[in-house]
């Protein structure tokens, strides 16, 4: 019989943030140096990590994240985009615009909405999307949601198509699951939001108040087959510190029960919603404390893709790509039949990142950064353990630097402006030069032509 502690021991937690707290700077220097191996870390490792307050220590962190993140995903950043289907939702959680309560008008797509909102998102270059639904058996059943993926699959724009879809549902069951796997998603997400029971009781009313429901629903997604999950936070309704040990220990038990751990972590930070319940955070994260978050669990669980929304600033999300972050959202719409027009509908949460796709990549440029729309692990099995073999060492990135460069080749040739198509160029060149096995840089190069000849979705 599974149990709470399992997965996380609240005492625990709290006895490590209080054994760790007068760590010192050499200790934390030799944890760094662990770390930089990209062996991950132990609870209390973290511990003593996320107590670190010397600006030169905390720069030392944001170093050894800036390296282990480069020495698994090399300079890589994968783009998508959220698509919300419906904001239908039978819970009241306090910090969403979703929120039954919310008198804010409601939408569920039909699935010639759903084809319309692809095409636009196609037209704009996207090839991954992150599907939202609110939770309702009635207006989103299983059967609905299988019907929006395979709708979203067969959708083409000219030379445009969704390649992977990752799905957001609530918690359910594995039979459902199973039906999710079938459709062919690519990693199922689910955030438990906060991991303080206490917390969690207060802010969430309707089914989604079970928290048990919320936290083992992972693992009735591995039971079903699922074997891409992504775990996440809001950062925001609880102390930071302890969210950090409670996902890390989640992560654990995903990787000793199944033997793979999160596929991803996210780390939203609260954002105000308009008519959410609560208007501020009550445990509100400054911004250098968010980026310690994502350094540390960068260095914490090495191998999973770390996501950023547009919830955050264009200031803070660079700052974020160079600690860990190797995944982002861009040019997103929180609320359903959002892209191509201005919703009258209920947001989810409210955008501080509003810059087109295009935009986005001329920034990511500007860092040094490689832009990616790659999409190929899951098409080829590299899923679960197959997967978390490639990414522990580091071998991933053999895949993932000649991916970007095709795919954003792609980017180039059909949907970016004038501009970016310059900066696009020398930055292929760039990254082309950086593959050091010469086989695979010259069968990239051939791979390029075909590209420019016309040829699409070509992946290692
Ligand atoms: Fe519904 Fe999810 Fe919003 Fe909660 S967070 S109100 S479950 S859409
Ligand atoms: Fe992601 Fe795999 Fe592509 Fe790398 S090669 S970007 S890990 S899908």
């Amino acid at each position: 019989m599974l149990s709470v502690n399992d997965i996380v021991t609240e005492d625990l937690i709290q006895d490590i943030l209080n054994r760790t707290k007068n760590a010192s700077d050499k200790i934390a220097l030799a944890i760094l140096e662990k770390a930089r191996k990209k062996k991950g870390l132990t609870l209390e490792e973290v511990g003593c990590l996320i107590n670190a307050r010397d600006d030169g220590l905390i720069a030392e962190i944001f170093d050894a994240a800036r390296q282990v993140k480069s020495e698994i995903y090399g300079e890589r950043l994968v783009l998508f985009a959220p698509l919300y289907v419906s904001s239908h939702c039978v819970n009241n959680c306090a910090y969403c615009g979703f929120r039954q309560d919310n008198g804010a008008g409601r939408k569920k797509l039909s699935l010639e909405e759903v084809a319309e909102q692809v095409k636009i998102l196609e037209s704009m270059g996207h090839k991954r999307l992150l599907l939202e639904f609110g939770e309702d058996p009635k207006e989103s059943p299983i059967d609905y949601v299988v019907e929006v993926i395979k709708t979203i699959y067969a959708t083409k724009c000219g030379l445009g198509e969704i390649r992977r879809v990752n799905v957001n549902i609530a918690a359910d069951t594995a039979e459902n699951y199973r039906q999710l796997k079938d459709a062919g998603i690519g990693t199922y997400q689910l955030f438990q939001e906060t991991y303080d029971r206490k917390t969690y009781k207060q802010l969430h009313q309707g089914p989604k108040a079970d928290y048990e429901r919320q936290l083992f629903a992972m693992d009735r997604a591995f039971e079903a087959g699922i074997d891409d999950v992504g775990l996440g936070v809001l950062f925001g309704l609880y102390d930071w510190r302890f969210e950090v040990l409670a996902i890390i220990s989640h992560a654990r038990y995903l990787e000793k029960k199944f033997g793979v751990g999160p596929h991803t972590i996210s780390v939203p930070r609260w954002q105000k919603a308009d008519g959410a319940l609560w208007q501020s955070a009550p445990s509100a994260v400054s911004d250098d404390d968010f980026l310690k978050i994502i350094a540390i669990l960068r260095l914490a669980v090495p191998y999973t893709g770390m996501i950023i929304s547009t919830r955050e600033r264009p200031e803070i999300r660079a700052k974020a790509f160079s600690v860990g972050i190797s995944q982002t959202s861009a040019a997103s719409r929180t609320s359903p039949g959002g892209y191509g027009q201005k919703s009258e509908t209920a947001n989810q949460f409210c955008v501080a990142d509003e810059r087109t796709l295009d935009e986005v990549i001329a920034s990511i440029l500007a860092q040094g950064l490689l832009p990616s729309f790659c999409t190929a692990c899951y098409r080829l099995k590299r899923t679960g353990e197959n997967f978390m073999e490639l990414a522990k060492p580091g071998e991933i990135q053999k895949y993932c630097r000649p991916n970007a460069i095709l795919t954003f080749q792609e980017y180039l040739a059909d949907y970016a402006s004038p501009a970016v198509k310059e900066s696009g160029a020398r930055a292929i060149q760039k990254h082309l030069n950086a593959i050091e096995d010469s086989a695979v840089r010259e069968e990239t190069k051939k791979r390029l032509a075909r590209v420019a000849a016309g040829e699409r979705d070509i992946y290692f």
